[in-house]
């Protein structure tokens, strides 16, 4: 059986390394992988003890790598013949190992790129497609999603919302070997320890029987299955829903959408509470409350905070929330719950949290937001971001490090700013603001700074 499996595993990783190898310029490190897939040779069994040989990978510094690693899992009790059937087949992805490396470490540095507003990264998710998808996949699966509610107590929306976030409901899974893909991180080297951990973790997973070596399908950054989990996320939460032995992710809806639940109420997720609500605030309100700081339901109505759609807050109970300002303060305007965190586990971007809870909300008819997105604003470039961050820092204002992307601390810095210049203190990043930083251009705003 375990032979089987392991040949079985080298001709699937073949197969999933031909799509990718054939889009990637073949270096003379790169094993030529053309036409039928051929069935590999067969060795004589491996030893007993000792090192596992192997056969060249094509890449001196990976098997360098391997001969350490394979050496280091066996000595940490790791079963023989798993440990060879996930690096007996390792060679070389481009993406990792190719020339395509530079262009990715050099991240976001592209003069010409945008910062994405909100409103852009909303499109997707938002989108028709999306939206009339997640609404079918709530109907059709009405019967899965009420033996998950009532199992995890978190909201249906919310995990078809993540389902579709993450794979568009499964259509998009990846098509690469998840324990190549993780060596290949390592053996790139900038985040070696959490590859080698994930590979040791997904070695424990078919040890374990959760998962067959042959399922193991992940993106080209290593996540797996329906809802994407790293081999150390499905090793804490997947769970086997659909009762067929195997925690399948990839295959079995029931599994990856009962497995994403189980994250979910395991970061705390409350059923039935909002994630966020939007609000509307009175005239020359002080926008430097949307700090990040959770406050109490009775001191946002105090300082005029109010639904937008009028009447008294509905929360099921939600009784602390922040003030978010994704738009600054011409944009919609929301109140975060406890709910929002929890999506943040999943993926630590606000954008991210916030497209879950709209489009999840949006399968459910209930389309936001009410208030206009304040699309004539120019974003700023990139470049723009760093230099407005530059001068924050400069002026005092610590907005981190320099490195294109107005997070949460580029804003709270920018409001410092705003508030000690007689601003509207939203934080949000504009070229009136840039201006008025750098002390450029003659606008108002920059007059305005001046005592
Ligand atoms: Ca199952």
């Amino acid at each position: 059986m375990a032979r089987l499996a392991v040949e079985r595993s080298h001709v699937l990783a073949a197969a999933a390394l031909a799509g990718v190898l054939a889009s990637c310029a073949a270096g003379p490190q790169t094993p030529p992988v053309t036409g039928p897939v051929t069935p590999p040779v067969v060795q004589q069994p491996p030893a007993e003890t000792g090192p596992i040989s192997y056969k060249p990978s094509g890449n001196k510094e990976m098997d360098a790598w391997r001969t350490d690693f394979s050496a280091r899992a066996l000595a940490a009790g790791h079963d023989r013949t798993v440990v060879e059937s996930f690096l007996g087949n390792i060679s070389p992805i481009g993406l990792w190992l190719g020339s395509e490396v530079q262009a990715a470490a050099t991240g976001v540095g592209d003069q010409a790129e945008f910062a994405k507003p909100i409103w852009d990264y909303l499109k997707v998710p938002m989108g028709n497609s999306r939206v009339s998808t997640g609404s079918a996949k709530l109907q059709e699966l009405a019967g899965l999603f009420d033996s998950i509610e009532a199992t995890y107590g978190v909201d249906r929306q919310a995990v078809a919302a993540i389902w579709g976030m993450e794979t568009s409901f499964g259509a998009v899974i990846g098509n690469f070997d998840a324990p190549n893909t993780l060596a290949n991180m390592a053996v790139e080297g900038r985040r070696r320890g959490l590859a080698e951990s994930e590979l040791l973790t997904l070695m424990k997973v078919v040890e374990r029987g959760d998962a067959k070596r042959e399922h193991l399908i992940s993106g080209w950054a290593g996540a797996m299955g329906q809802t994407q989990f790293m081999p150390s996320t499905y090793l804490a939460y997947a769970v086997d829903f659909d009762g067929d032995g195997e925690k399948d992710v990839w295959n079995s809806t029931a599994d990856a959408l009962a497995s994403a639940a189980n994250y979910l109420s395991s970061s705390g997720y409350a059923k039935g509470q909002p994630w966020g609500l939007e609000v509307n605030v009175p005239p020359n309100f002080d926008y430097s409350l949307a700090d990040g700081q959770d406050r109490r339901l009775e001191t946002w109505t105090a300082v005029g905070v109010a639904p937008v759609g009028g009447g008294p807050f509905e929360t099921n109970g939600a009784d602390f929330a922040e003030l978010w300002l994704p738009a600054g303060a011409e944009g919609p305007k929301y109140l975060l719950f406890h709910n929002f965190s929890v999506f943040k586990k999943y993926n630590n971007a606000d954008s991210y949290a916030f497209a879950v809870g709209m489009s999840g909300e949006a399968f459910l008819g209930k389309a936001g937001p009410m208030t206009p997105w304040p699309t004539h604003i120019q974003p700023l470039t990139v470049a723009d971001i760093k230099l407005l961050q530059a001068g924050l820092n400069s002026r005092g204002y610590d907005a981190g490090t320099v490195d294109g992307i107005a997070g949460r601390r580029t804003k709270t810095a920018l409001q410092g700013f705003q508030k000690d210049n007689g601003l509207v203190a939203d934080g949000y990043p504009t070229k009136a603001m840039l201006s008025a930083v750098t002390g450029q251009g003659s606008s108002s705003v920059a007059a305005a700074t001046v005592d």
